[in-house]
């Protein structure tokens, strides 16, 4: 755990997040200033800053952020309608928060990127 870091502290429960799912190596919660009618923050447990800091050993644990946001669009129902997937990485990624996290948004339209 990173003492400074906002996304640990709700994984640790000191800081209150409203929490979707939870296993031993992935937390999801609900973005607190949603963008989509849908907005959901994936999150491996393990401290990882950037993407940049993802290891080679992480390939099991970033694999479930992505099943996870599979099962949550499916129990929202937008599963078929659609949703995106994003990591922002570093300050030109438009990351604010440095724990690694994996934005599901969905239940509107989304405009194209570019
Ligand atoms: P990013 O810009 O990719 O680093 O995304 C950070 C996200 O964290 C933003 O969408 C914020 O709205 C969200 N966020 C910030 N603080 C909290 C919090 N305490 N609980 C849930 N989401 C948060
Ligand atoms: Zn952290």
């Amino acid at each position: 755990m990173n003492r400074n870091c906002l996304f640990c502290k709700i994984a640790a429960r000191e800081i209150a997040g409203d929490i979707v799912y939870e296993d031993d190596d992935v937390l999801a919660f609900n973005d607190i200033s949603p963008q989509a009618p849908t907005h959901v923050l994936i999150i491996p447990k393990r401290h990882v800053a950037t993407v940049n800091d993802v290891a080679d050993g992480d390939a099991g644990v970033f694999g479930k952020l992505v099943l996870c946001a599979r099962s949550i669009a499916q129990l929202r129902g937008i599963a078929t309608s659609g949703y995106r997937l994003i990591f922002n990485c570093n300050a030109d990624g438009g990351q604010t928060i440095y724990h690694v996290h994996l934005h599901l948004l969905g239940g509107r339209q989304l405009r194209a990127l570019g």
